[in-house]
C-alpha cells in the first residue's frame, strides 16, 4: 500500500551513469514519469575519464549480425538483439543532432572531438526534454516489492514505482562512485550472478620472475597475445611496466584470462624470426644484437640476450658466427614467450567487472528479469563484457534504449514518441 509521504512514478532508474541516463531519456520522451537516482555528487564520472577524456563512445566494426565476437559472456548470444537494435549509426545520429562529432582512431574506435563533457551534456539534455527527475546525491536505504511497486526507502523519502531498473554498473574504480549495489539487488530477488572479476585490467608478475625485465618499464612494441588456453588473439601494443604488463594488448587478453593460465607473447609478430636470422648468417658480419635492433626496440634486444645464459656470450658476435641452435632458441623464445601472470592490478585499475547477473535470466529484448516483473538490469551489472574500444559503451547504449523502450510498452496507452 501506498503510504501518504510516498512519491510515486513509472519507472526508478538506479544508477545516472552511461546506461541509466540513456534509458531515463527514451523512457521520459515516451511519455513516462521516470526518477533516476544516483548516489554519487559528480554525474557520469566513467564517461568523463573515458577515452583520456574524450570517451571512446562506440566502434564501428562492431558487426551488428554477429556482435557478441566482440563480447565475454556465459551466454554470449543475449547481447545480439538489443545492439542490432540500436547500432553505433544510431548513437552517431544522436550525437549528430547536438552538434557533436568524432574522430575515428585505432581499430574502429570512436573518440568525441568535443571531449567527454559533450556526451555528457547530451545525455542530460536528452533527460531534460523527457521531463526526468533526476536526483544525484540520493542514497538507496532498500528496496521492497508490494502490491506490483517497488519502493524504495532512499535518502530524499520513500519513492515507488511497477518498473525498476538497475544500471548501477560494475565495481572498478570505486573511488569514483561504483558499488556491488546492482548485485545485492538481484541476489534479493534470486537472480543468480555469474562470478565477478576486474577485466581490461593490468596484470602483475611474481617480483622474481619480473625482476629480469623491470629495466624495461616504460617500453612499448606491437605484439601478438593468447592465453595458452584460448584461441582468441589479440594485435596491439606491449606496455612494460615496473610491476608487470600492460598497454592494449594486456588489457583485451586480461577479460580472457584464468588464474591459472600462461600467457603466449609473439614479440615480433610481422615476421617468421627463424627463417630471417638463418638468412642474415650467410653474409652479415654485424653483432648479433645489432641485427636483432633492426627487428626489436634496442632496449629490449639488449635485455633479451642478457637474460638468457646462453646467448648472453653471444651478443657482440658477428652474426654470421652465431650457431644455427642458438639463432632457433633466440626466435623461438621472442615469438613464443611464455609467462605466468600471478594476478591482476585488481578493480583500482580495472576499466570494467568481468561476469554479473547471468543473462539467461533475462529478457534479451527488454533486459527485464524473466522471474520478477518489472524489474530490469541494464549496462555493466550484467554479465556482458565487451573488448577494450567502445564496446562497453555501445552495450550501455544499447541495452538502455531495449529497456527504455520496453518500459513504454508497458504503458497502456502511451503518448506519440518525441521527435
Ligand atoms: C578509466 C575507465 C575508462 C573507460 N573507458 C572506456 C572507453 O573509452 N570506452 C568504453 O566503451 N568503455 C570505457 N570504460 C568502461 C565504461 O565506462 C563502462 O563500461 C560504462 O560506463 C558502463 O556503463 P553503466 O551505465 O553500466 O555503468 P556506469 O557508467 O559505471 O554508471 C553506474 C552509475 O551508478 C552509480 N551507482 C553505483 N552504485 C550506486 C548506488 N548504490 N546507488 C546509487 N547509484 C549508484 C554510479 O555512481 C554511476 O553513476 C572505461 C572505464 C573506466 C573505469
Amino acid at each position: 500500500m501506498q503510504t501518504p509521504s510516498e512519491s510515486r512514478y513509472d519507472a526508478i532508474i538506479v544508477g545516472a551513469g552511461a546506461a541509466g541516463l540513456m534509458c531515463a531519456s527514451v523512457a521520459g520522451q515516451r511519455g513516462l514519469r521516470v526518477l533516476l537516482i544516483d548516489h554519487a555528487k559528480k554525474i557520469a564520472e566513467k564517461i568523463r575519464i573515458s577515452g583520456g577524456g574524450r570517451c571512446n563512445f562506440t566502434n564501428i566494426d562492431l558487426d551488428t549480425r554477429n556482435p557478441q565476437q566482440h563480447f565475454i559472456s556465459e551466454n554470449p548470444r543475449f547481447c545480439k538483439h538489443a545492439l542490432a537494435a540500436y547500432t553505433p549509426a544510431d548513437f552517431i545520429q544522436l550525437m549528430g543532432r547536438h552538434g557533436l562529432t568524432y574522430t575515428e582512431k585505432h581499430k574502429g574506435q570512436l573518440f568525441c572531438d568535443q571531449s567527454s563533457a559533450g556526451i555528457i551534456d547530451m545525455l542530460l539534455t536528452e533527460c531534460r526534454n523527457g521531463g526526468v527527475d533526476h536526483r544525484q546525491e540520493t542514497t538507496v536505504h532498500n528496496v521492497r516489492y508490494t502490491d506490483d511497486q517497488y519502493v524504495l526507502d532512499t535518502s530524499m523519502g520513500a519513492v515507488s514505482a511497477p518498473s525498476l531498473v538497475i544500471a548501477t554498473g560494475g565495481l572498478s574504480i570505486p573511488k569514483i562512485g561504483a558499488t556491488d549495489w546492482g548485485y545485492q539487488v538481484a541476489k534479493q530477488f534470486a537472480l543468480p550472478l555469474q562470478a565477478l572479476r576486474p577485466a581490461l585490467v593490468p596484470l602483475t608478475f611474481d617480483g622474481v620472475q619480473w625482476q629480469a625485465f623491470s629495466d624495461l618499464a616504460g617500453l612499448a612494441l606491437p605484439v601478438r597475445i593468447q592465453t595458452a588456453s584460448s584461441k582468441i588473439a589479440f594485435d596491439e601494443d606491449l606496455l612494460f611496466t615496473h610491476r608487470g604488463l600492460s598497454g592494449p594488448a594486456i588489457l583485451q587478453i586480461s577479460s580472457y584470462h584464468a588464474s591459472q593460465d600462461a600467457l603466449k607473447i609473439n614479440l615480433c609478430p610481422d615476421k617468421p624470426l627463424e627463417a630471417h636470422l638463418l638468412a642474415l648468417k650467410a653474409h652479415s658480419k654485424k653483432q648479433l644484437v645489432n641485427e636483432l635492433t633492426a627487428v626489436l626496440p634496442q632496449r629490449l634486444s639488449n635485455q633479451w640476450l642478457d637474460n638468457d645464459p646462453e646467448l648472453k656470450p653471444l651478443r657482440e658476435r658477428p652474426t654470421s658466427d652465431v650457431p644455427d641452435k642458438a639463432m632457433r632458441r633466440l626466435a623461438e623464445s621472442l615469438q613464443h614467450w611464455r609467462l605466468q601472470p600471478s594476478g591482476t592490478e585488481g578493480y583500482a585499475k580495472a576499466e570494467v567487472t568481468a561476469g554479473g547477473v547471468d543473462t539467461r535470466h533475462l529478457d534479451p529484448k527488454t533486459m527485464q528479469a524473466k522471474a520478477q516483473r518489472g524489474l530490469y538490469f541494464i549496462g555493466e551489472v550484467t554479465d556482458i563484457t565487451g573488448w577494450l574500444g567502445g564496446y562497453n559503451f555501445q552495450w550501455a547504449w544499447s541495452s538502455a534504449v531495449a529497456c527504455g523502450k520496453a518500459l513504454h510498452a508497458k504503458t497502456e496507452s502511451p503518448p506519440p514518441p518525441v521527435h
